[in-house]
């Protein structure tokens, strides 16, 4: 790989520093060599080896995380429609999801849980080069109690499907094992309900602390980490106590459990999966009809979160945006909705936003000092955006306008001319 030159772009590197104009990009291989003013590339580099792209001040940035990833959701009604797709077109949907996510902007991903081995082959051959998507924490299966939101057919009908279900300390732990044996980098814990499935709601918890702490001992001893879907205010507290990594909603915290999460801020994500609520309250009616949306409790779910996400940034702690993408009504390629969410309902910067999906987005995945910002060193995940996000939060939605998406110092997409000399004058 030979070097590319990004030239004249305005800055936002990540890092939630001011931005700047005029600065250019130096990439070489597939990392970020050199950041600054009227770079020039190296002598070393014959000129069909250099890409030299004038940007004429559009935004560089980093690619973006999205830390709530369901690869295998795909146009899904119902929960239930997730357990009965057959493997095989769930994995064909979920290629194409990853190819959707880097598309859209996010060359990292962490998954919030999977159909079978579906995250783990795709993030390997990606990892391999024979399919495109972006950096991947694979998952496997939903743990869950019996009873919980994904056990959703009758005792007499058997379904392998999005769950397996597991009660009491030992068969949590025998169940997180074997998920991490098969090369899931992730295991998903739900701990509370989910109000789509009326016998399972929201605001219940459904595992007991040791049950949690069960979990999350197994992950650690592997070097690994625990997600939870937790919503009511013991699950998260459980999550909390038990040492959880990444907490997955957290929208019904009292006090009790939002000062306990302050506190141990460094230990924790929370996703909420804003865009998830809003879809559903805004969209849910078409599919479900007026009445079942508002028995569910969803649209003073979304003030509750909305609350306590606005709270808990501004207390420090990192709220992250991933959104449960794969929903009839919450479509794969949206993501970016959620930094939308995160600047009008949260309440959060634009800046503070963008450092959400970049720089805490290589914090969940575990690369901090790999990707994230655009400073010498990193891997060169860069986005090129035709337009200013501080400006305006919703054009990362328009997928046109990311002009240059590269992942590892190599195009997934570029839209914009290249040239083969340093020494064009910059426009
Ligand atoms: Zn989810």
């Amino acid at each position: 790989m030979g070097a590319k030159l990004l030239r004249n772009g305005f800055l936002i590197d990540g890092t939630g520093k001011e931005p700047l104009a005029g600065v250019d990009v130096l990439i070489e291989g597939n990392k970020i060599t050199q950041v600054g003013t009227n770079i020039s590339v190296p002598e070393r580099y014959r000129q069909d080896e250099i890409d030299v792209i004038d940007l004429n001040g559009k935004t560089i940035m980093p690619g973006m995380t999205e830390a709530h990833t369901h690869l295998t959701w795909q146009d899904a009604l119902y929960i239930q429609d997730i357990d009965f797709k057959p493997i095989e077109e769930t994995m064909l949907a979920a290629i194409r999801n990853a190819e959707t996510l880097i598309k859209s902007g996010f060359t990292s991903a962490v998954s919030a849980a999977a159909r079978g081995r579906v995250d783990i082959a795709i993030r390997d051959a990606i990892n391999r080069g024979e399919f495109v998507g972006p950096r991947m924490l694979a998952n496997g299966a939903e743990v869950s109690a019996s009873g919980s939101f994904v056990d959703l057919h009758p005792n007499h009908v058997r379904v392998h499907g999005l769950a397996i279900l597991a009660d009491g300390e030992d068969a949590v732990r025998k169940t997180v094992r074997s998920l991490f044996k098969e090369g899931a980098d992730i295991v998903k814990l739900n701990v509370s309900g989910e109000s789509l499935t009326p016998h399972a709601r929201n605001e219940m918890t459904l595992y007991t602390y040791k049950e949690v702490r069960a979990a999350v001992e197994e992950a650690h001893a592997r070097g690994k980490r625990i997600y939870t879907h937790a919503r009511s205010s013991d699950s998260v507290k459980y999550c909390v106590q038990a040492g959880v990594d990444i907490i997955g909603h957290a929208d019904f915290i009292n006090d009790e459990v939002f000062e306990m999460l302050v506190e141990n801020k460094e230990k924790h994500f929370v996703v909420p999966g804003m865009n998830w609520l809003v879809s559903t309250v805004e969209e849910g009616a078409k599919y479900f009809g007026q009445e079942a949306i508002e028995a569910t409790g969803y649209k003073e779910g979304l003030e509750i979160a909305t609350f306590n996400m606005n709270r808990l940034y501004k207390a420090g702690v990192r709220v992250l945006p991933g959104g449960d993408y794969g929903f009839k009504w919450c479509p794969h390629g949206g993501y970016a909705r959620d930094l939308e969410h995160f600047v009008k309902l949260v309440g959060m910067t634009p800046m503070d936003a963008i450092v959400s999906a970049t720089k805490y987005g290589s914090q969940i995945m575990e690369m901090e000092d790999q990707i994230g910002t655009i400073e010498p060193g990193k891997l060169a995940d860069i986005l090129v955006v035709d337009g200013n996000p501080l400006q305006d939060i919703t054009i990362l939605q328009e997928h046109k306008k990311l002009e240059v998406i590269m992942k590892d110092g190599e195009y997934i997409i570029n839209t914009l001319d290249v040239n083969k000399s340093a020494e064009i004058p910059v426009a």
